[in-house]
């Protein structure tokens, strides 16, 4: 039976990432892809900070890069529109196909080994051994990392479950340099529905909601743009209930969509998740390491990822939740009474200065306005000090 250090199931960001440190610390490491081919079939928008993608240690190739310049935001409520200047974010849009295979890339020049078409089936002890049994036979391994995003999370909590559709669209009406998102708590509760430029004419239009028909809203929203032809659809889940408690029991290891490391705003995982499994495969070389061979020790070795995470992003996905609760709550006329009650000022203010990836503060800021504030704490009393602590 092979073996190794570390076994991965899931061979996306986080898994990858985390294989890239596992490797890079001199462990054997094996990553286990249950689909033919690395970054296929997408799920993503591809949509990231430069920054953010920079301290996940990779500089993407040129190719992998589909828009390399967001301008604009507009922002619709049902009955209104604002436009935001985006271009002090730096965000870019990936084509995750071939980010997805930089990483890889990455990871097997550092020693990693990818299988695709091997999917992983359970993970337990046998006899003195850990085995990981999949479609393609058993690998025995010291610690598994559980990266196989939404399918392993889903289950856990069925209300932090949203319904995506995202096609690729090619249309005149798609602008090459600014993102559209539209709000419609009719159409897309609890979450919007979304287009993301990938060139002149081209991009990725979605749209999510809690228990819609995500297929026929996608539609219904297309239809009303204009003319055009869909090119490529996907079908995914979403999670928006923010992170699990824990991310490590014994031998186990979670990491990205798997952990529900992605932002409970707007589904966003390239860099949490990212960064999840980034600490995660740091963590391990050191709890792998033969001077720490007691489990206390390594259990405290390995938690330190989890920390890590934490403190990193829990203060970000605490406020996110909160925005998200508010969201929820809304009704049509709240959603365009709270866009009309914000001064243009601020919202070029706070686009200004705000973070893509980390986006409470800019929230705080658009949420701090007199009239915002009176309608937010209306819908959710005293929680909204949390995310406004002034008012
Ligand atoms: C429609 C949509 C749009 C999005 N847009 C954006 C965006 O614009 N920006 C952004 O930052 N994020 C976006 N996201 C979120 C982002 O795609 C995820 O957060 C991110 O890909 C999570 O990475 P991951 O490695 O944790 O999991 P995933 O990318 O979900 O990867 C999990 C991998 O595990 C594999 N797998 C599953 N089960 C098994 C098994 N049993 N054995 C072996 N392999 C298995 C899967 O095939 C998959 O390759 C979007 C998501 C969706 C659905």
């Amino acid at each position: 039976m092979p073996d190794y250090d570390v076994v991965i199931a899931g061979g996306s960001i986080s898994g990858l990432l985390a294989a890239r440190e596992i490797a890079a610390g001199g462990l054997s490491v094996a990553v286990l892809e249950e689909d033919a081919e690395i970054g296929t079939p997408e799920h993503c928008g591809g949509l990231v900070s430069i920054s953010g993608i920079q301290n996940l240690g990779i500089v993407p190739d040129i190719d992998t890069i589909e828009n390399n310049r967001i301008a604009y935001a507009k922002i619709f409520s049902p009955s209104s529109c604002f436009e935001i200047r985006a271009e002090r974010q730096k965000v870019i849009v990936l084509d995750r196909r071939k980010f997805d295979k930089q990483i890889a890339f990455q990871a097997q020049k550092k020693g990693a080994e990818i299988r695709v078409k091997c999917s992983m089936r359970s993970f337990g002890k046998e006899g003195s051994d850990y085995v990981v049994k999949t479609s393609e036979g058993n690998f025995s391994c010291n610690f598994f990392v559980d990266a196989r995003g939404i399918a392993s999370i889903i289950n856990t909590n069925r209300d932090g479950v949203l319904h995506s559709a995202q096609y690729e669209v090619y249309a005149s009406w798609i602008e090459p340099h600014t993102i559209e998102v539209v709000f419609n708590s009719q159409q897309y509760p609890g979450f919007f529905a979304w287009i993301i430029p990938t060139g002149r004419g081209r991009g990725k239009v979605g749209v999510a909601g809690r228990r819609i028909n995500a297929a026929s809203a996608l539609q219904t929203y297309i239809d009303s743009k204009g003319k055009y032809s869909v090119v490529r659809k996907v079908y995914a889940p979403i999670w928006v209930n923010g992170p699990l408690q824990s991310f490590v029991s014994d031998k186990t290891i979670i990491v990205g969509d798997a952990a529900g490391q992605s932002k409970p705003t707007t589904a966003g995982g390239i860099y949490t998740c990212g960064m999840g499994g980034v600490l995660a495969g740091r963590a391990l070389v050191r709890a792998a390491d033969k001077k720490n061979d007691e489990r206390q020790k390594q259990q405290l070795l390995l938690k330190r990822y989890e920390i890590d995470w934490f403190s990193m992003f829990k203060p970000e996905f605490d406020k996110m939740l909160l925005a998200r609760r508010l969201l929820e709550r809304m009704d049509n006329k709240a959603i365009d009474n709270l866009i009309t009650a914000i001064p243009k000022e601020i919202v070029q203010e706070a686009s200004v200065d705000g973070d893509f990836d980390l986006h409470s503060s800019a929230l705080a800021k658009i949420l701090g306005t007199k009239g915002a504030a009176r309608m937010a704490k209306a819908l959710l009393g005293n929680e909204i000090r949390r995310l406004i602590p002034e008012s």
